[in-house]
């Protein structure tokens, strides 16, 4: 037998060893990913010699990836068909741990592993159970943990956040053997062996053991590592991580990618079933998508993407509010499922799978996060994405409408995105005053109807287009002609708050609104005549009557003034200083039970209930029905608003009032029957 050359590991290999064999590591099937990855990219690497027209050992042979078990012997194997390796690449390139992030890993893995008496089994047997590798994406970051003991799977989990490539076998197997047949150079088959703790071995095999060309990694797997011998694990594991290598992945000789890499695939090639399909495939959502982009692109980096607008309402506020991003893949090899760092929050409803050449597969999270090439790529996904909305915009009006009312709750929120604030601005759409059916309009479409020197586009919170059209609010605008958005989500106006302006306009709620500078605007010609003014006594009488429902409502008001701003109602709710209703509103939602700060109560003394609230003042200021008249209004000028403290109390009230109602009625009408009159007759 040839002789054995024994060999140890680099110090930095050894480090990261001891780790991998001595934690119980909660996401370890990613060995799996990382033996598969290999064995794709040496099929990557013959294809290429042969696609240059380099000969290669057994020209022939197809180019696949099997993994076959041997249950008696707790043996899992990964063979492929790919550039194998010399016996001095057996030696170099699997002496070394790979590069990239091993050192960083290192340091983290050791800083979080210094616990007083840290022992790994004490650790293992902590550590919760194998769950999906999902989880692992959720996991924090294990820096800043504080002084303490550091928790007991920390080590665990950064090692899931790494890609530490072939070593990660040893998570899982006592013994590895690789045995390979170079493709070129003719030198015969190597095997390389080690138990992950003092070193390897290499030497050379007298038979092929069976090996025309390529590369067999032959793992005994640990007794805690067993269920890597079952199909139905193992091919779960494929199709979570692998499912979409460019070659064939046999599985006791059944093929488990079946699913082809989409957005790998020639645009003209692909028709929208397969779209459909491919999204189902992805989101388990039924309902097929609104919109494809399929993207392939060159510069400034390498990318390919297929990403889908939802043909339904998604939800990201709530539970998973973190939840969103397209999948990442680095050649066709999943990195992280929902990669946030790839769309803007903005962009959340998008989903969909991103792949890029440019990025490496030992890629930690980390520095997923700082990764230039990922920027690169977000910025063109995002840049591509408001393009495609941009011409449905411009192409299918209806379409894209359809569009908004489903994602434009979050959409609304790209004001944060400097660089795109003007595209995005120009894609939102609201309902508004222009149209009673509730027909979106765009900000470009609002100002093309401003009046002459207007340079305010107004908005207003409502439930609903009717609500909003019936809201006290909007009369002024209305009799000048100016049209109002309706926002029907409290957020928008933040979202316009943080837009600021669109083009020289800028945004304002109506109820921020100066009277002065609407006085500007002349009423509309065929708006209704303006009432008759009050005399100089009834001024004085109105002073009088203010004092006196201040007096009422107490500290329920901030203020009562007399207001210009309304025609058709009696009496409506401003904001004192800024603050506007929605704003309220949501800070009532965020700090329960605590009160509102009172707001203004702007009366209109043109209202002929106002007027008849004057007259019964000025002829009896005591008169009891006043308070309760005043308390009504109140109410109901909250009510409108879209918030009322205590229905109940108004509740009672309205019945008490139309008990009273309907007595008064009836003394009336007993007194005009004995006139002989019936006063239901009558109004
Ligand atoms: P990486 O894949 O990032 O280079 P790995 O630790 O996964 O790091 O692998 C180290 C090296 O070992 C690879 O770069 C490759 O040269 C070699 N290698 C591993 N597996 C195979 C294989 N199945 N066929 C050929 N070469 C392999
Ligand atoms: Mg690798």
């Amino acid at each position: 037998m040839p002789k054995a050359r024994k060999r140890a590991f680099r110090a930095e290999t050894q480090k990261v060893l001891n780790i991998l064999t001595h934690s119980l590591y909660t996401n370890r099937e990613i060995f799996l990913r990382e033996l598969l990855s290999n064995a794709s990219d040496a099929l990557d690497k013959l294809r290429f010699l042969q696609s240059k027209g380099e000969v290669v050992r057994d020209a022939g042979l197809p180019l696949e990836i099997r993994v076959s078990v041997d249950k008696e012997a707790g043996i899992l194997e990964i063979a492929d068909t790919g550039l194998g390796m010399t016996e001095r690449e057996l030696e170099e390139n699997l002496g070394t741990i790979a590069k990239s992030g091993s050192e960083i890993f290192v340091r983290e893995t050791e800083a979080a592993q210094t616990p007083p008496s840290g022992e790994g089994e004490t650790e293992a047997a902590q550590t919760p159970p194998a769950g999906e590798g999902e989880t692992e994406a959720e996991q924090t970051p294990p820096s800043g943990e504080g002084g303490g003991a550091p928790e007991p799977s920390s080590a665990s989990r950064i090692i899931g956040r790494f890609g530490v490539g072939f070593y990660s076998v040893f998570m899982v197997a006592e013994e590895v053997e690789v045995i390979s047949v170079p493709a070129q150079g003719g030198e015969g088959p190597h095997i390389w062996t080690s138990s992950g703790v003092d070193g390897f071995s290499v030497r050379a095999l007298e038979e092929t053991a069976g090996i025309a060309r390529g590369t067999v990694v032959r793992a005994k797997l640990k007794e805690d590592a067993r269920e890597f011998l079952e199909t139905h694990r193992l091919q779960s594991v494929i199709r979570k991580h692998s499912n979409f290598l460019s070659f064939p992945i046999f599985l006791a000789a059944e093929r488990v990618n079946t699913t082809p890499a989409l957005w790998r695939e020639p645009r003209f090639s692909l028709t929208r079933e397969q779209y459909n399909e491919f999204y189902k495939y992805l989101t388990y959502d039924n309902t097929p998508p609104l919109e494809v982009i399929h993207l392939s692109v060159d510069a400034p980096v390498q990318f390919t993407a297929l990403i889908f607008v939802p043909g339904s309402a998604q939800e990201f506020f709530g539970g998973q509010r973190d939840q969103w991003g397209l999948d990442l893949y680095a050649r066709r090899v999943l990195i992280e499922r929902a990669n946030s760092e790839l769309v803007p929050h903005y962009l959340a409803f998008l989903k969909g799978v991103a792949d890029s050449e440019d990025l490496p597969l030992n890629i930690s999270r980390e520095t997923l996060q700082e990764n230039v090439v990922l920027r690169k790529i977000s910025q063109t996904i995002v840049r591509q994405v408001l393009d495609h909305l941009e011409k449905l915009a411009q192409s299918d009006r209806e379409r894209y409408e359809t569009f908004w009312k489903l994602h434009g709750k979050y959409f609304q929120f790209a004001f944060n995105d400097y660089l795109n604030r003007e595209r995005v601005a120009a894609l939102m759409r609201f309902p508004s005053s222009a149209s009673d059916g509730g027909a979106l309009t765009s900000l470009e479409d609002y100002i093309g109807r401003a009046r002459p020197g207007q340079k305010t586009i107004w908005h207003l919170t409502a439930s609903s287009p009717q609500a909003a059209g019936v809201h006290p609010h909007l009369e002024r605008f209305r009799r000048k002609g100016l049209e109002v958005l309706y926002l029907l989500e409290g957020l928008s106006e933040f979202a316009l708050e943080g837009l600021g302006s669109y083009k020289d306009y800028a945004f304002q709620s109506v109820e921020q609104a100066d009277g002065k500078a609407l006085d500007e605007f002349p009423d509309l010609a065929d708006a209704a005549p303006a009432p008759t003014a009050l005399s100089g006594d009834e001024r004085a009488s109105l002073d009088k009557l203010v004092a006196r429902m201040r007096s009422i409502l107490g500290d329920r008001v901030r203020d009562i003034q007399v207001s210009v701003r309304l025609t058709g109602n009696p009496a409506a709710l401003v904001s004192p200083d800024g603050l506007n209703s929605s704003l309220e509103k949501l800070m009532r939602v965020m700090k329960k039970g605590e009160n509102p700060p009172p707001r203004i109560l702007e009366i209109n003394p043109d209202h002929p209930l106002l007027r008849a609230l004057l007259r019964i003042h000025t002829d009896d200021p005591e008169n009891p029905l006043l308070p309760e008249l005043v308390r009504t209004l109140f109410d109901n000028a909250q009510l409108l608003d879209g918030y009322l403290e205590d229905p109940q109390i108004l509740a009672h009230r309205a019945l008490a009032f139309m008990e009273k109602a309907v007595s008064w009625y009836l003394a009336c009408a007993g007194a005009r029957k004995g006139e002989g009159a019936d006063p239901l007759d009558k109004e």
